[in-house]
């Protein structure tokens, strides 16, 4: 055991020894609670809500609120929370993460916390992996929470629900057959889980649910929606208040490498880009345009801006289509004057593969961002490639780390007890089991190849499948879940195979493993979430003391994972609730992770052994070893992700606030409003004349409403803008990296620098909005991109971005350091 480990260890039995006298408390509130009829759950949590409205602590209201949500589900699911349930909802609504054994009954864990924290009023948001898990565990706990007068809703991929088992009597004519939680409804056990129950509802309704139960998925896509809305009514989430984030480790860890993102294909056609090449040929250096070759940037002079508005026949091309002209322009030219043939790229194949600048290696499926990629291909003359434009996006580290409150529960997370504290500042408690692990854990099998290792495998399976008990086999990919069924077939042994593609019958036949003779192939992470019942599911008591007797599910891995936690959670899937069960592991030296780790040692042993292809070797200190190289990828692959966080920590302050502001102007918050074009007094001393003056003129109410939108869209405009750029940047910083810069400094650094830029930009895009500002709101909304007015010295007069600073400095006024500095008024 690491130091670490055994420090959270500490802090747990800390956290556990805290919550003890808790339970006793609550213990002792249950014979009060069991005179309450029926009908006065939901009064008392009225009452409840209304002390906390009336300023007393949730924490005082913890003992009395989790005994009423244990004899909710006494009478509802005929379920009484057992005491380490409670300790487990006390962990989750300290805001830690609590580790409980699959099976433990975490969706019932949940409900404590839930039913706290939604007394404030302020929603809760239960996290689940699939869409599947979301109604199933919505449908089952609504029971509780409805009976305690709390409304619940749910946020599926495709539609929104609320919980409203009123609802049943409409008879909706839906089709039950085809309704996937139809299915649901022996996997559960015989709860009553019925579709019907469930109301179609928008959005907005389900987030003002008291209990809210979706995915990450759904949680995070939302977040950015809202982000990209016009209207405040349109507005789907309510507060980051208390979120319970179920499997916590595989959305936090596992899915934490890959933003959510809201892009749409850009559209833009190629002929644009062909255009575009052919004025920038007729361009000229120190004439059209000056180069900076350092900054890897152009400028494009008055004359060159003359001359392209005359190839093009349009009147300002600063004004025209906003400011997609003059970026097709910008692009051209930067990829005529700047980007060489054979030392930036090359063409190969007709294509435009980068050359990186330090190494001189291709680059190949790497892209230029920003629309310059295309540029190139069209001086090219090769074919264009479509690009997306990225409008939103965010990691779900990000996401998470918004709630004010934020806990989570999965079988599994001790491994990655450090990474769950150092990025999310949260504390892994782990929870006692209701009753003693029966499990056996077997040492691993080692084979020379792997052919040797599925023979023996089939030959294994098909002696426990002879008497009869269960046998769940984990594999690490679809594809090896086919080979391993070809396998056996050829032995004749009868199986499921599930591939992880749709999770309602992935859940149903997973729920049926434990099944006597069941023998069910699945990737490891199929069906997670979905109880393994011995005797199948329902069972009735002699199908499962039967089972019970031939030693309960077998777990077969077929392959270690890079990360114990994986492994973990796969053999968590045997011996549930004090039940027997057995695992153990089928590795071979083919296997990758043996391949890249462990190999040399154990092919040395084996050889000197002289053992045949599928004869294993077992030895402890060979699994040992192989647990060491796992905890080795593990660090490795913690550090990959601490540093994609590292990242995008800068552009999350720059989102922060820039949706912040969003937000408040879409509010109609004048102050903002305000404040917003009170910034502009720096950029033109006459600009609070004109906004006064053009106050009187539309008044206030027609004022604040037509400047609202076009903030807004000047702000959306700016940030897709700005996106792109530091997308760029974040490319770039890495070539730099060979000149010994530390990248991720350079990319603070840059970005703020940019980030400036683009309020600069912003500001000056509001004051020329501003002046044309007129009483028709309609004028300059939606979709339609309002005009935007950058640089142009000529018209109006003002400092163009690409001028000498004023103050002195010597650098061009959009690239000025001191914009935001009290010297730059002067
Ligand atoms: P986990 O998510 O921890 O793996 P589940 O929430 O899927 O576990 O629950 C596993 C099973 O245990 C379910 O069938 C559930 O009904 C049952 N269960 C949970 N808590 C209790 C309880 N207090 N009393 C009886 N059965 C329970
Ligand atoms: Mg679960």
């Amino acid at each position: 055991m690491s130091i670490l480990t055994s420090i959270f260890g500490d802090t747990s039995t800390k956290i556990i020894k805290g919550i003890r006298p808790l339970v006793e408390e609550i213990n002792g509130l249950e014979e009060k609670v069991s005179l309450f009829k029926n009908e006065e759950f939901p009064l008392e949590t009225q009452k409840l809500k209304e002390r906390i409205k009336s300023g007393e602590k949730l924490d005082t209201l913890e003992p009395i609120a989790f005994a009423l949500v244990r004899e909710a589900a006494k009478r509802t699911l005929k379920q009484r929370h057992f005491d380490v349930q409670l300790l487990g909802g006390a962990v989750l609504h300290r805001g830690n993460i609590a580790e409980m054994k699959t099976g433990e009954g975490k969706t019932l864990v949940a409900t404590l916390p839930a039913f706290v924290n939604a007394l404030e009023d302020k929603g809760v948001h239960v996290v689940t992996v699939n869409d599947y898990l979301a109604r199933r565990d919505a449908v089952w706990m609504g029971q509780i929470y409805n009976f305690l007068g709390l409304s619940i809703g749910i946020i599926g991929h495709e539609a929104s629900y609320l919980y409203d088992p009123a609802h049943q009597d409409s008879k909706a004519e839906t089709n039950s057959k085809q309704d996937p939680l139809d299915t649901t409804r022996d996997s559960l056990g015989g709860f009553k889980v019925v579709h019907e129950f469930l109301r179609p509802c928008t959005r907005r309704e389900a987030y003002a649910a008291d209990i809210t139960y979706g995915t990450n998925n759904e949680f995070g896509f939302d977040y950015l929606r809202d982000n990209l809305e016009y209207e405040e009514g349109k507005l789907r989430q309510r507060e980051f208040h208390y979120a319970i984030v179920d499997e916590v480790d595989s959305i936090l860890i596992d899915e934490a490498r890959t933003p959510l993102i809201i892009s749409a294909p850009s559209g833009e056609a190629g002929d644009l880009y062909r255009v575009f090449t052919k004025v920038a040929e007729k361009m000229n250096e120190n004439e059209d345009y000056e180069v900076d070759e350092k900054l890897k940037a152009i400028t494009l002079t008055e004359k060159g801006i003359d001359k392209a508005e005359g190839f093009l026949k349009v009147g300002n091309i600063y004004t025209e289509k906003g400011m997609k002209l003059v970026h097709h322009l910008e692009n051209a030219v930067r990829a005529k004057a700047l980007f060489k043939r054979d030392t930036d790229y090359v063409v190969k194949n007709n294509e435009v593969v980068i050359v990186d600048a330090f190494t001189g290696r291709m680059q190949p499926g790497r892209r230029w961002s920003g629309g310059l990629h295309q540029a190139i291909e069209s001086k090219e003359g090769v074919k264009i490639e479509q690009e997306s434009r990225t409008f939103a996006s965010i990691t779900f580290q990000n996401y998470f780390r918004m709630y004010k409150k934020l806990s989570g529960m999965t079988g599994t997370a001790l491994t990655s007890s450090e990474e769950l504290y150092t990025v999310y500042g949260l504390n892994t408690v782990s929870i006692p089991t209701n009753k003693p692990i029966q499990r056996i854990d077997h040492n691993d099998f080692i084979f020379q190849t792997e052919i040797g290792k599925f023979k023996a495998l089939a030959r294994r399976v098909k002696e426990l499948n002879e008497k009869g008990q269960p046998v769940l086999i984990g594999t690490v990919s679809i594809e090896k879940n086919e080979l391993i069924s070809e396998y056996l077939k050829h032995s004749g042994i009868k199986h499921e195979v599930l591939n992880a593609k749709n999770h309602e019958r992935e859940g149903e036949i997973i729920a049926q493993a434990g099944r006597k003779g069941a023998v069910t192939i699945a990737t490891n992470m199929a069906g997670r979430g979905v109880d393994i019942k011995l005797g199948g599911n329902p069972s009735t008591p002699a199908q499962y003391e039967e089972v019970k007797n031939i030693g309960g599910l077998f777990v077969l891995g077929t392959e270690r994972h890079e990360a114990r936690r994986i492994d973990n959670q796969l053999r968590g899937r045997s011996a549930r609730q004090g039940d027997p069960g057995e695992t153990q592991f089928f590795v071979s030296l083919e296997d990758s992770l043996m391949r890249v780790f462990a190999k040399d040692m154990i092919k040395n042993l084996m050889g000197r052994l002289g053992i045949a292809e599928d004869q294993p070797i077992e030895n402890r200190l060979i699994t040992r070893s192989l647990e060491t190289a796992q905890g080795k990828i593990e660090g490795f692959n913690f550090d990959s992700r601490k540093h994609v966080l590292e990242y995008d920590d800068v552009l999350n302050f720059q989102r922060g606030k820039i949706y912040g502001r969003r937000r408040n102007i879409l509010r109609g918050d004048r102050e903002a409003m305000d404040g917003f074009i009170g910034e502009l007094s720096k950029i033109e001393e006459d600009a609070s004349i004109k906004i006064a003056s053009k106050k009187t003129e539309l008044g206030e109410e027609k004022f604040y409403g037509a400047l609202g939108k076009m903030l807004i869209q000047a702000i959306d405009i700016s940030w897709v803008d700005h996106l792109e750029a530091m997308d760029y940047l974040r490319s770039s910083v890495n070539l730099r990296a060979y000149g010994q810069r530390d990248p991720l400094i350079e990319y603070k650094k840059e970005g703020l620098r940019l980030f400036k830029d683009m309020e600069a930009g912003l500001e000056r895009q509001v004051y020329d909005a501003v002046s044309n500002l007129n009483s028709d709101p309609n004028s300059t909304i939606q979709n339609e991109p309002i005009k935007i007015v950058l640089g142009d010295v000529s018209e109006s007069g003002h400092i163009g971005r690409n001028d000498p600073c004023p103050c002195g400095s010597g650098l061009k006024w959009k690239k000025c350091g001191l914009i935001n500095s009290p010297e730059h008024k002067k």
